[in-house]
């Protein structure tokens, strides 16, 4: 209740001093709330970027890790911030697939934001523990087949990029593995790393180090085609497994009410970040895209979310996975 009505005063107050407010913006300290735990690709994308962004603003950008629930508790808490520029947001895919994954969400997708920009994109790779029986995706489908009940797949909690592809593998091979979920792929990794849970699906942002240097094993990738970087990683669907082109594309956000010349500042420095040359090298050592400026908009991000929650809601429901 305090919360709700700290947001109200906020809100009145920039209506009141709109103009002056945003020119002097920013005067403190930039929060970046990441709904996921520290030391996976979410906190990692958020990191760069909020150095870069920080530079561009002249004021310093820390970051919050808030992990759980899929990254929906981290949502709802921004949802509920003052929209007066401090608060910020950077989510994946998973917000446009919680409306349809949660039967009841405290926040909306759309309308409890300001969409900033969209920020980059990225392949997802299934992964195994490296001492798991099967070598190929061929071996891994006849050994899931013979063996689900002992296998155990790793997720970054319902919602979470890593739910989302582990649910359509499921869906696709016709089989129901023991799912545990984590609060991020930084935590999840580290199980998978010990060999404490068997199979994960996650970005390469965080995965390819590992399967580079053979920490993990690599079955195949969620894009069309193999990505530069992992060239013998063949796509998901050439194992004859369909509905895999997953990419996980990042975007920033604010609280609903934070005034548009201060979203038009943040939006401007994520273009200024994104052509920085340290991090267009740091992304590309993790074959993680950042977007062509014209996608770091506002209206790009707003119609990408939408399009992207039309796309998945029906496939969600045909998969018949909910979260309470
Ligand atoms: N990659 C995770 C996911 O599965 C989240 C994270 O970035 O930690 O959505």
């Amino acid at each position: 209740m305090k919360f709700t009505l700290s947001r109200s005063l906020v809100v009145l107050a920039l209506a009141a001093s709109s103009a002056s407010y945003a020119a002097d913006y920013p005067t403190k300290t930039i929060t970046m709330i990441v709904p996921f735990a520290a030391g996976g690709p979410t906190d990692t994308i958020a990191r760069l970027l909020a150095q870069a962004i920080g530079t561009n603003l002249k004021q310093q950008v820390i970051v919050e890790n808030v992990g759980g629930a899929g990254g929906t508790i981290a949502a709802a808490r921004v949802a509920r911030s003052a929209p007066d520029g401090y608060t910020i947001f950077i989510h994946h895919v998973g917000h446009s697939t919680a409306p349809s994954l949660y039967r009841k969400l405290n926040y909306n997708s759309i309308d409890s934001f300001e969409p900033i920009g969209l920020a980059t994109d990225a392949a997802s790779t299934l992964i195994a523990r490296k001492d798991f029986p099967a070598k190929d995706i061929n071996e891994l489908l006849s050994y899931l087949k013979a063996n689900k009940e002992k296998v155990t797949l790793a997720n970054a909690g319902i919602g979470a990029a890593s739910h989302l592809c582990g649910m359509l593998f499921m869906s696709a091979i016709g089989t129901d593995l023991t799912t545990v979920p984590y609060k991020g792929t930084g935590p999840a990794m580290n199980d998978l790393l010990g060999g404490q849970v068997d199979l994960m699906c996650d970005q390469v942002t965080n995965t390819m180090s590992h399967i580079k240097s053979g920490k993990v094993k690599a079955y195949a990738v969620t894009y069309k085609n193999p990505v530069a970087t992992l060239p013998d990683l063949p796509p998901l669907a050439s194992a004859g497994l369909t509905g895999f082109e997953l990419s996980v594309w990042h975007g920033l956000y604010a609280p609903k009410g934070t005034p548009k010349e201060i979203v038009t500042k943040l939006s401007s420095a994520l273009q200024a970040a994104l052509k920085d040359p340290t991090v267009k090298q740091r992304l590309a050592d993790l074959s993680t895209d950042p977007v062509a400026e014209n996608r770091a908009t506002p209206d790009a991000l707003r119609s990408h979310l939408k399009a992207e929650i039309d796309k998945w809601g029906p496939i969600i429901k045909k998969a018949g996975v909910y979260a309470e």
